[in-house]
Protein backbone atom coordinates (compact mmCIF):
# COMPACT_ATOMS: atom_id res chain seq x y z
CA UNK A 1 0.00 0.00 0.00
CA UNK A 2 1.28 3.48 -0.96
CA UNK A 3 2.86 5.81 2.38
CA UNK A 4 2.35 9.18 1.64
CA UNK A 5 4.43 9.93 4.23
CA UNK A 6 7.74 10.34 5.46
CA UNK A 7 8.02 8.03 7.92
CA UNK A 8 9.40 8.83 12.31
CA UNK A 9 12.76 7.94 12.32
CA UNK A 10 12.50 7.24 15.78
CA UNK A 11 9.83 4.73 16.35
CA UNK A 12 9.09 5.26 20.47
CA UNK A 13 6.67 2.38 20.58
CA UNK A 14 9.58 0.12 19.84
CA UNK A 15 11.83 1.74 22.71
CA UNK A 16 10.07 0.16 26.44
CA UNK A 17 11.97 3.27 27.77
CA UNK A 18 10.07 5.86 25.91
CA UNK A 19 7.18 7.70 27.88
CA UNK A 20 4.18 7.83 26.48
CA UNK A 21 2.78 11.33 25.88
CA UNK A 22 -1.16 10.24 25.76
CA UNK A 23 -1.75 6.90 28.07
CA UNK A 24 -5.47 5.28 28.11
CA UNK A 25 -5.32 2.62 31.18
CA UNK A 26 -8.49 0.33 31.03
CA UNK A 27 -10.62 2.74 29.81
CA UNK A 28 -14.59 2.45 29.33
CA UNK A 29 -17.61 4.47 28.83
CA UNK A 30 -20.99 3.76 29.62
CA UNK A 31 -24.01 5.38 28.38
CA UNK A 32 -27.17 4.23 29.75
CA UNK A 33 -26.72 0.68 28.42
CA UNK A 34 -24.28 1.03 25.95
CA UNK A 35 -20.56 0.50 26.36
CA UNK A 36 -19.30 2.72 23.56
CA UNK A 37 -15.79 1.83 25.05
CA UNK A 38 -14.64 -1.36 26.14
CA UNK A 39 -11.75 -1.97 28.28
CA UNK A 40 -9.24 0.45 25.95
CA UNK A 41 -5.63 0.97 26.81
CA UNK A 42 -3.76 2.48 24.23
CA UNK A 43 -0.33 4.60 24.57
CA UNK A 44 0.33 7.03 21.95
CA UNK A 45 3.89 9.54 21.39
CA UNK A 46 4.62 12.68 21.22
CA UNK A 47 4.61 13.89 17.46
CA UNK A 48 3.04 11.11 16.66
CA UNK A 49 -0.34 11.30 14.00
CA UNK A 50 -2.19 8.02 15.36
CA UNK A 51 -5.80 7.24 13.98
CA UNK A 52 -8.46 5.65 15.17
CA UNK A 53 -10.20 3.03 12.27
CA UNK A 54 -13.10 1.37 12.19
CA UNK A 55 -16.66 1.43 11.25
CA UNK A 56 -19.49 3.98 12.32
CA UNK A 57 -20.54 3.55 15.89
CA UNK A 58 -17.70 1.60 17.38
CA UNK A 59 -16.31 4.21 19.99
CA UNK A 60 -13.81 6.90 18.07
CA UNK A 61 -15.66 9.96 18.45
CA UNK A 62 -16.19 8.64 22.42
CA UNK A 63 -12.35 8.21 22.61
CA UNK A 64 -12.03 11.51 21.64
CA UNK A 65 -14.46 13.47 23.32
CA UNK A 66 -12.79 11.43 26.60
CA UNK A 67 -9.29 12.84 25.80
CA UNK A 68 -10.63 15.94 25.35
CA UNK A 69 -12.31 16.11 28.50
CA UNK A 70 -16.07 16.54 27.29
CA UNK A 71 -16.54 13.36 28.72
CA UNK A 72 -15.74 11.28 31.49
CA UNK A 73 -14.73 7.37 31.55
CA UNK A 74 -17.12 5.31 33.47
CA UNK A 75 -14.17 3.14 34.60
CA UNK A 76 -9.92 3.72 34.03
CA UNK A 77 -7.20 6.64 33.90
CA UNK A 78 -6.57 8.89 31.50
CA UNK A 79 -2.37 10.44 31.34
CA UNK A 80 -1.65 13.31 29.51
CA UNK A 81 2.27 13.82 29.50
CA UNK A 82 2.34 11.80 32.82
CA UNK A 83 -0.37 13.60 34.60
CA UNK A 84 -3.40 11.81 35.40
CA UNK A 85 -6.12 14.17 33.27
CA UNK A 86 -9.29 11.52 34.16
CA UNK A 87 -10.89 14.22 36.00
CA UNK A 88 -9.64 17.48 34.89
CA UNK A 89 -12.06 19.75 32.73
CA UNK A 90 -11.61 20.50 28.96
CA UNK A 91 -10.18 24.10 29.84
CA UNK A 92 -7.69 22.89 31.85
CA UNK A 93 -6.29 20.48 29.09
CA UNK A 94 -3.46 21.21 26.63
CA UNK A 95 -5.76 19.32 23.88
CA UNK A 96 -8.27 21.16 21.33
CA UNK A 97 -10.75 19.37 19.12
CA UNK A 98 -11.51 19.69 15.47
CA UNK A 99 -15.22 18.86 15.30
CA UNK A 100 -16.84 16.19 12.49
CA UNK A 101 -18.84 19.50 11.84
CA UNK A 102 -16.95 22.67 12.03
CA UNK A 103 -18.94 25.12 11.74
CA UNK A 104 -17.80 28.24 10.75
CA UNK A 105 -19.19 31.59 12.25
CA UNK A 106 -20.97 32.94 8.89
CA UNK A 107 -20.54 36.36 9.40
CA UNK A 108 -16.97 36.37 10.32
CA UNK A 109 -14.24 36.72 7.62
CA UNK A 110 -11.64 34.08 7.73
CA UNK A 111 -9.22 36.20 9.84
CA UNK A 112 -12.18 36.85 12.43
CA UNK A 113 -12.60 33.02 12.41
CA UNK A 114 -9.23 32.29 12.99
CA UNK A 115 -8.77 34.85 16.02
CA UNK A 116 -11.96 34.33 17.73
CA UNK A 117 -10.18 31.76 20.42
CA UNK A 118 -7.90 33.67 20.87
CA UNK A 119 -9.43 37.05 21.75
CA UNK A 120 -11.51 34.54 24.06
CA UNK A 121 -8.21 34.18 26.32
CA UNK A 122 -7.52 38.02 26.33
CA UNK A 123 -4.49 37.47 23.94
CA UNK A 124 -2.80 41.06 23.31
CA UNK A 125 -4.31 42.28 20.26
CA UNK A 126 -0.53 42.59 17.86
CA UNK A 127 0.08 38.70 19.28
CA UNK A 128 -2.95 38.02 18.10
CA UNK A 129 -2.38 38.97 15.02
CA UNK A 130 0.55 37.60 14.53
CA UNK A 131 -0.60 34.18 15.40
CA UNK A 132 -3.13 33.81 12.56
CA UNK A 133 -0.80 35.37 9.91
CA UNK A 134 1.25 32.58 10.73
CA UNK A 135 -1.66 29.83 11.13
CA UNK A 136 -3.23 30.95 8.41
CA UNK A 137 -0.02 30.83 6.49
CA UNK A 138 0.46 27.28 7.27
CA UNK A 139 -3.12 26.10 5.83
CA UNK A 140 -2.40 28.41 2.89
CA UNK A 141 -5.23 30.29 3.46
CA UNK A 142 -3.03 33.91 4.30
CA UNK A 143 -4.31 35.40 0.44
CA UNK A 144 -7.82 34.76 1.68
CA UNK A 145 -8.20 36.41 5.11
CA UNK A 146 -10.90 38.97 4.65
CA UNK A 147 -13.26 36.47 3.09
CA UNK A 148 -16.08 35.04 4.50
CA UNK A 149 -16.94 31.48 4.93
CA UNK A 150 -19.81 31.61 2.17
CA UNK A 151 -17.49 32.41 -0.51
CA UNK A 152 -14.80 29.35 -0.01
CA UNK A 153 -14.92 25.91 -1.00
CA UNK A 154 -15.66 23.45 0.99
CA UNK A 155 -11.95 22.40 1.14
CA UNK A 156 -11.19 26.21 2.03
CA UNK A 157 -13.35 25.94 4.85
CA UNK A 158 -11.81 22.65 6.39
CA UNK A 159 -8.47 24.35 6.23
CA UNK A 160 -9.65 27.48 7.83
CA UNK A 161 -11.49 25.39 10.75
CA UNK A 162 -7.63 23.60 10.62
CA UNK A 163 -6.38 27.25 11.55
CA UNK A 164 -8.67 28.28 14.17
CA UNK A 165 -6.90 24.81 15.80
CA UNK A 166 -3.62 25.21 15.12
CA UNK A 167 -3.81 29.04 16.15
CA UNK A 168 -4.41 27.86 20.02
CA UNK A 169 -0.67 25.96 19.50
CA UNK A 170 -2.61 23.00 21.67
CA UNK A 171 -0.20 20.19 22.33
CA UNK A 172 -2.65 17.65 20.73
CA UNK A 173 -5.13 17.98 18.05
CA UNK A 174 -8.06 16.08 18.34
CA UNK A 175 -9.35 15.74 14.62
CA UNK A 176 -12.81 13.88 13.95
CA UNK A 177 -13.25 13.05 10.50
CA UNK A 178 -11.95 16.03 9.20
CA UNK A 179 -12.01 15.25 6.04
CA UNK A 180 -15.41 13.18 5.38
CA UNK A 181 -17.00 16.61 3.80
CA UNK A 182 -14.88 16.45 0.86
CA UNK A 183 -15.08 14.98 -1.94
CA UNK A 184 -12.82 12.25 -3.22
CA UNK A 185 -9.78 14.07 -5.11
CA UNK A 186 -9.78 16.91 -2.57
CA UNK A 187 -9.88 14.67 0.10
CA UNK A 188 -6.60 12.74 -0.96
CA UNK A 189 -4.91 16.24 -1.68
CA UNK A 190 -5.79 17.10 1.89
CA UNK A 191 -4.41 14.18 3.31
CA UNK A 192 -1.03 15.34 1.92
CA UNK A 193 -1.53 18.57 3.34
CA UNK A 194 -2.38 17.62 7.17
CA UNK A 195 0.64 14.90 6.85
CA UNK A 196 3.08 17.81 5.76
CA UNK A 197 1.47 20.15 8.18
CA UNK A 198 1.44 17.88 11.33
CA UNK A 199 5.41 17.63 10.38
CA UNK A 200 6.25 21.22 10.23
CA UNK A 201 4.11 21.88 13.79
CA UNK A 202 5.25 19.35 15.09
CA UNK A 203 2.06 18.62 17.24
CA UNK A 204 0.78 15.06 18.09
CA UNK A 205 -2.10 14.55 16.09
CA UNK A 206 -5.02 11.88 16.17
CA UNK A 207 -7.05 11.12 13.56
CA UNK A 208 -10.56 9.52 13.66
CA UNK A 209 -11.74 7.76 10.50
CA UNK A 210 -13.77 5.29 8.98
CA UNK A 211 -11.61 5.42 6.06
CA UNK A 212 -9.36 2.40 5.76
CA UNK A 213 -7.07 3.96 3.02
CA UNK A 214 -6.50 7.46 4.92
CA UNK A 215 -5.84 6.08 8.03
CA UNK A 216 -3.36 3.82 5.89
CA UNK A 217 -1.64 6.20 3.70
CA UNK A 218 -1.27 9.32 6.69
CA UNK A 219 -1.04 7.46 10.17
CA UNK A 220 2.71 6.72 11.76
CA UNK A 221 0.32 4.15 13.42
CA UNK A 222 -3.62 3.32 13.72
CA UNK A 223 -5.57 1.28 15.99
CA UNK A 224 -8.57 -0.75 14.72
CA UNK A 225 -11.70 -0.21 17.06
CA UNK A 226 -14.48 -2.73 16.79
CA UNK A 227 -17.70 -2.54 18.55
CA UNK A 228 -15.80 -0.43 21.58
CA UNK A 229 -12.74 -2.48 21.82
CA UNK A 230 -9.58 -1.90 20.35
CA UNK A 231 -8.61 -4.70 18.18
CA UNK A 232 -5.10 -4.35 16.99
CA UNK A 233 -2.64 -1.46 17.30
CA UNK A 234 0.18 -0.90 15.05
CA UNK A 235 2.08 1.10 11.92
CA UNK A 236 0.22 0.75 8.25
CA UNK A 237 2.62 -1.79 7.45
CA UNK A 238 1.86 -4.49 10.24
CA UNK A 239 -1.64 -4.11 9.87
CA UNK A 240 -1.38 -5.00 6.65
CA UNK A 241 0.76 -7.27 6.73
CA UNK A 242 0.04 -8.94 10.09
CA UNK A 243 -3.61 -8.68 10.75
CA UNK A 244 -3.70 -10.71 14.53
CA UNK A 245 -7.57 -11.77 13.50
CA UNK A 246 -10.04 -12.49 11.05
CA UNK A 247 -11.93 -8.71 11.88
CA UNK A 248 -8.79 -6.90 10.94
CA UNK A 249 -7.63 -8.95 8.10
CA UNK A 250 -10.92 -8.12 6.34
CA UNK A 251 -11.11 -4.43 7.24
CA UNK A 252 -7.97 -3.09 5.81
CA UNK A 253 -7.86 -4.29 1.80
CA UNK A 254 -8.86 -7.75 0.51
CA UNK A 255 -7.50 -11.38 1.21
CA UNK A 256 -7.94 -14.75 1.02
CA UNK A 257 -8.50 -17.12 3.64
CA UNK A 258 -8.63 -20.86 3.52
CA UNK A 259 -9.87 -22.83 7.06
CA UNK A 260 -7.62 -26.25 7.73
CA UNK A 261 -6.76 -28.23 10.36
CA UNK A 262 -3.26 -27.84 12.19
CA UNK A 263 -1.27 -31.07 11.69
CA UNK A 264 1.96 -29.33 12.93
CA UNK A 265 3.13 -26.49 15.17
CA UNK A 266 6.55 -25.96 15.80
CA UNK A 267 8.72 -22.74 16.72
CA UNK A 268 9.37 -21.83 13.22
CA UNK A 269 6.12 -22.51 11.63
CA UNK A 270 3.31 -24.06 11.79
CA UNK A 271 1.50 -27.04 8.86
CA UNK A 272 -2.21 -26.78 8.09
CA UNK A 273 -3.79 -28.98 6.14
CA UNK A 274 -6.81 -27.74 4.29
CA UNK A 275 -9.08 -29.30 1.83
CA UNK A 276 -10.80 -25.62 1.24
CA UNK A 277 -6.97 -24.97 -0.61
CA UNK A 278 -6.59 -28.32 -1.74
CA UNK A 279 -3.15 -28.16 -0.35
CA UNK A 280 -0.91 -28.47 2.88
CA UNK A 281 -0.23 -25.08 3.78
CA UNK A 282 2.85 -24.18 5.48
CA UNK A 283 3.24 -20.94 7.37
CA UNK A 284 6.88 -20.15 8.33
CA UNK A 285 5.77 -18.40 11.49
CA UNK A 286 4.86 -19.50 15.46
CA UNK A 287 1.18 -18.93 16.30
CA UNK A 288 -0.43 -20.15 19.75
CA UNK A 289 -2.31 -22.98 18.24
CA UNK A 290 -2.32 -26.80 19.46
CA UNK A 291 -2.01 -29.59 16.60
CA UNK A 292 -5.75 -30.24 15.77
CA UNK A 293 -7.27 -27.01 15.74
CA UNK A 294 -9.09 -25.00 12.97
CA UNK A 295 -7.67 -22.23 11.92
CA UNK A 296 -7.76 -19.79 9.00
CA UNK A 297 -4.86 -19.21 7.08
CA UNK A 298 -4.87 -15.70 4.78
CA UNK A 299 -2.68 -14.81 1.74
CA UNK A 300 -2.81 -11.33 0.50
CA UNK A 301 -3.89 -10.88 -3.33
CA UNK A 302 -0.83 -9.80 -4.59
CA UNK A 303 1.17 -12.29 -2.68
CA UNK A 304 0.48 -15.11 -4.98
CA UNK A 305 1.65 -16.28 -8.24
CA UNK A 306 0.06 -17.46 -10.82
CA UNK A 307 1.71 -20.10 -13.63
CA UNK A 308 0.61 -22.13 -16.33
CA UNK A 309 2.74 -24.91 -15.68
CA UNK A 310 3.31 -26.46 -12.65
CA UNK A 311 6.02 -24.87 -9.78
CA UNK A 312 8.57 -27.26 -7.86
CA UNK A 313 6.65 -26.56 -4.50
CA UNK A 314 4.12 -28.72 -3.49
CA UNK A 315 2.98 -27.06 -0.25
CA UNK A 316 1.35 -23.52 -0.70
CA UNK A 317 0.69 -24.42 -4.08
CA UNK A 318 -2.74 -25.58 -5.85
CA UNK A 319 -4.53 -24.88 -8.91
CA UNK A 320 -8.14 -24.07 -10.65
CA UNK A 321 -9.89 -22.65 -13.17
CA UNK A 322 -9.77 -18.39 -14.12
CA UNK A 323 -13.45 -17.75 -13.76
CA UNK A 324 -13.16 -13.65 -14.19
CA UNK A 325 -10.75 -11.08 -14.72
CA UNK A 326 -10.70 -7.43 -13.66
CA UNK A 327 -8.77 -4.87 -15.24
CA UNK A 328 -7.51 -2.31 -12.04
CA UNK A 329 -4.79 -0.16 -15.19
CA UNK A 330 -1.40 -1.53 -13.87
CA UNK A 331 -2.57 -5.10 -12.48
CA UNK A 332 -5.33 -7.53 -13.08
CA UNK A 333 -7.14 -9.28 -11.01
CA UNK A 334 -7.99 -13.28 -11.30
CA UNK A 335 -10.93 -14.97 -9.54
CA UNK A 336 -9.59 -18.22 -9.80
CA UNK A 337 -11.91 -21.39 -8.60
CA UNK A 338 -10.15 -24.52 -6.92
CA UNK A 339 -11.50 -27.57 -6.78
CA UNK A 340 -13.41 -26.96 -3.40
CA UNK A 341 -14.88 -24.34 -5.32
CA UNK A 342 -13.09 -21.76 -3.23
CA UNK A 343 -12.47 -18.56 -5.14
CA UNK A 344 -9.26 -17.28 -5.15
CA UNK A 345 -7.89 -13.61 -5.71
CA UNK A 346 -4.81 -13.20 -7.25
CA UNK A 347 -3.64 -10.04 -8.87
CA UNK A 348 -0.75 -10.08 -11.32
CA UNK A 349 1.09 -6.79 -12.35
CA UNK A 350 0.02 -6.34 -16.14
CA UNK A 351 3.36 -6.68 -18.31
CA UNK A 352 3.66 -8.08 -21.34
CA UNK A 353 5.61 -11.47 -21.12
CA UNK A 354 6.97 -12.49 -24.89
CA UNK A 355 7.11 -16.25 -23.90
CA UNK A 356 3.59 -16.76 -22.65
CA UNK A 357 0.51 -15.87 -23.90
CA UNK A 358 -1.68 -14.22 -21.38
CA UNK A 359 -3.65 -15.92 -18.68
CA UNK A 360 -7.14 -16.02 -19.71
CA UNK A 361 -10.70 -17.03 -18.76
CA UNK A 362 -11.29 -20.83 -18.61
CA UNK A 363 -7.40 -21.44 -18.35
CA UNK A 364 -6.39 -23.97 -15.66
CA UNK A 365 -3.72 -22.61 -13.68
CA UNK A 366 -1.01 -22.86 -10.67
CA UNK A 367 -1.35 -20.78 -7.87
CA UNK A 368 1.40 -20.51 -5.09
CA UNK A 369 2.97 -18.31 -2.57
CA UNK A 370 5.65 -18.28 -0.37
CA UNK A 371 5.20 -19.42 2.82
CA UNK A 372 6.35 -16.07 4.64
CA UNK A 373 3.29 -14.01 2.90
CA UNK A 374 0.76 -15.93 4.26
CA UNK A 375 -0.82 -15.68 8.00
CA UNK A 376 -2.48 -17.76 10.75
CA UNK A 377 -5.65 -15.72 11.79
CA UNK A 378 -6.35 -16.81 15.51
CA UNK A 379 -8.89 -14.99 16.81
P1 LIG B 1 -18.06 6.43 16.28
O1 LIG B 1 -17.45 7.79 16.46
O2 LIG B 1 -17.05 5.34 16.16
O3 LIG B 1 -19.03 6.39 15.14
P2 LIG B 1 -19.32 6.95 18.86
O4 LIG B 1 -18.18 7.06 19.80
O5 LIG B 1 -19.94 8.22 18.42
O6 LIG B 1 -18.90 6.07 17.61
O7 LIG B 1 -20.46 6.07 19.52
C1 LIG B 1 -20.23 4.79 20.08
C2 LIG B 1 -21.54 4.25 20.65
O8 LIG B 1 -21.96 5.02 21.77
C3 LIG B 1 -22.69 4.27 19.68
O9 LIG B 1 -23.46 3.13 19.91
C4 LIG B 1 -23.44 5.53 20.07
O10 LIG B 1 -24.81 5.42 19.73
C5 LIG B 1 -23.24 5.57 21.58
N1 LIG B 1 -23.24 6.94 22.09
C6 LIG B 1 -22.33 7.91 21.80
N2 LIG B 1 -22.60 9.05 22.49
C7 LIG B 1 -23.69 8.80 23.22
C8 LIG B 1 -24.48 9.56 24.17
N3 LIG B 1 -24.15 10.82 24.48
N4 LIG B 1 -25.55 8.95 24.74
C9 LIG B 1 -25.88 7.68 24.45
N5 LIG B 1 -25.19 6.91 23.59
C10 LIG B 1 -24.11 7.44 22.99
MG1 LIG C 1 -17.82 9.50 15.28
Amino acid sequence: MAQKQKRIELQPWQDPKAKPYIHLEGVSKEFRGTLAVDDVTLSIFQGEFFSLLGPSGCGKTTILRMLAGLEMPTTGKIYIDGVDVTHRPAYDRPVNMMFQSYALFPHMTVEQNVAFGLKQERIPKLEIQERVKQALKLVQMDKLGTRQPHQLSGGQRQRVALARSLVKRPKLLLLDEPLAALDKRLREQTQFELVSIQEEVGITFILVTHDQEEAMTMSSRLGIMDHGRMRQIGTPNEIYEYPHSEYVADFIGSINKFEGRVVEDETDHILVESEEAGCELYVSHSADVPVGSQVKVAIRPEKIMIAMTPPEQKRNATKGIVKDIGYLGDVSIYHVELKSGKIVLATQPNIVRLAERPVTWDDQVYLFWRAENSIVLTA
